[in-house]
């Protein structure tokens, strides 16, 4: 649980940091954290936020005074949002134990307003009843986007104007996309820092809040035998896969508008990249790890036209069954070029890594997964930092503006000049094209 509150920061715009670290265990007994979820009646929030939450409540890592909140448009009672909620809570984490008692005692903490996104009077009212419940306590406020980017900035604007006094630090967890390409990522930034400061911002990229993906660094800072081994010595080339067996399956609207180069690529896999090419930190501290992050991907090459691949997946009948192609979605323009699949060869010009091909292949529709189970606690892990202050594991603007940049160019061209994608049937191993790219570099995929 909470040690220290570092950084605090003022709620209220124009915010300022904090700069006195303030001794979280003297103001203990004082002080509350409340968390709201924006758009909590959507399915992130039923489907990965609240049962972290609870999960978190049930192993005592959140602190002893919280509250939690539902914020969106629908009508609901808090007896409502606890019932939607209560369907989503599992006891996965202790089978031998009946967690029936504290799923109740966590959803008594669980409360609903409803209002819409850019009403300065909704979220005032929804400060009146947050200080209701902090009750005089010594208050933290966190805020988790789980709504549709075209909304964050009026969510974030109403938030804190609205916030009608302060106290401890307020903090925004941001859901992915993070704009479309290099200008609209900054636009955002841009425009979430005129109510934040980069403290205030947590940029969630849940794949780094799998453990497997942590035990990346301890594998390579922990041992003394791979850190010899880890480059262009004794490495000829790294791959990065992303498979999923199944395709947007009805959902491919908000698919569409970004593909799955955007999608997979320019964040969950080069944040992967980027941990694992990185040089070693100074110390495990966050800014000093992103700040070899921002290195490492400061020296890769804007990814070229020649070195991607797109694919698509069409139709496929197996047996009596017929698995539907990508246009099949109803929510799909029928003549949509957007890649479900793609694979690129990237470089990074540094010593360590001179020459060496870093491979990366994402799709829909293949024929396997990566691994058979969801692992589930990368929201657990998020949030809990979130509500710590460590932000080792979010996405710094100037990270954001490096991964961008690698890719927006060939976006743009992909998209300027129209270039179809290589189609591939549902449940295969994705477009032959794919291993021609890597042959070209002597490559096979693993
Ligand atoms: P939803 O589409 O379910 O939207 C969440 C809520 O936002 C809805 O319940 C609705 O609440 C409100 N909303 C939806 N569309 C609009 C709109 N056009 N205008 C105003 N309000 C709207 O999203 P998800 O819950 O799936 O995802 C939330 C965020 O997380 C998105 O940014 C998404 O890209 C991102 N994300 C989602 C993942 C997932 O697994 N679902 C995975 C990774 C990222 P109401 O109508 O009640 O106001």
């Amino acid at each position: 649980p909470l040690k220290k509150l570092k950084n605090g920061i003022s709620p209220v715009a124009p915010p300022k940091e904090q700069k006195d670290t303030i001794d979280f265990d003297s103001n203990k007994a004082k002080s509350t954290v409340s968390i709201t979820v924006v758009g909590a009646s959507g399915d992130l929030a039923k489907k990965k936020i609240f049962p972290a939450l609870f999960a978190l409540y049930y192993e005592g890592c959140l602190p002893e005074h919280f509250t939690i909140f539902g914020y969106a448009r629908s009508k609901m009672t808090d007896a409502e949002l606890r019932n939607m909620v209560s369907k989503t809570l599992t006891c996965r984490i202790d089978k031998r134990e009946n967690c029936g008692e504290k799923m109740e005692q966590f959803l008594e903490r669980c409360f609903y307003h409803s209002g819409q996104y850019d009403s300065l009077e909704n979220f005032a009212e929804l400060d009146k009843k947050l200080k209701e419940h902090e009750a005089g306590r010594f208050s933290n406020r966190l805020f988790y986007l789980s709504i549709p980017p075209n909304i964050f900035i009026n969510a974030v604007r109403c938030a804190s104007l609205s916030a009608s006094s302060a106290h401890g630090w307020t903090r925004v967890i941001v859901e992915k996309p993070f704009g479309r390409d290099s200008e609209s990522s900054a636009a955002l930034t841009r425009s979430l820092k005129q109510y934040l400061n980069e403290d205030q911002i947590f940029r969630i990229d849940h794949y780094l809040g799998k453990e497997l993906v942590e035990n990346l660094s301890v594998l390579r800072f922990s041992n003394l035998i791979f850190e010899p081994l880890w480059s262009r010595q004794y490495i000829r080339n790294v791959q990065f896969i992303f498979s999923e067996d199944f395709g947007t399956e009805g959902r491919g609207g908000y698919f569409d508008h970004y593909g799955i180069i955007r999608d997979i690529m320019q964040n969950h896999l080069l944040q992967i990249l980027a941990l694992f090419a990185m040089e070693t930190p100074v110390s495990l501290d966050a800014e000093d790890i992103r700040n070899e992050k921002v290195k490492v991907l400061r020296s890769m090459r804007p990814l070229q036209l020649d070195d991607v691949i797109i694919g698509q997946y069409k139709c496929h009948t197996k047996g009596d069954v017929t698995y539907p192609g990508y246009t099949d979605d109803k929510t799909v323009p029928k003549d949509s070029l957007t890649p479900t699949f793609a694979a690129a060869a990237l470089f990074i010009d540094n010593a360590r890594w001179d020459g060496v091909p870093f491979l990366m292949k994402a799709g829909k529709a293949l024929h396997t997964r990566r691994y058979s189970k969801e692992i589930p606690d990368a929201y657990e892990r998020l949030l809990l930092d979130a509500v710590e202050g460590e932000r080792r594991l979010f996405i710094r603007s100037d990270e954001l503006d490096a991964a961008w940049s690698l890719f927006t160019p060939v976006l743009k061209e992909l998209e300027d000049k129209k270039i179809v994608p290589e189609y591939y049937p549902y449940g295969s191993r994705g477009p032959i094209g794919a291993h021609y790219l890597a042959a070209r570099y002597k490559v096979r995929w693993g």
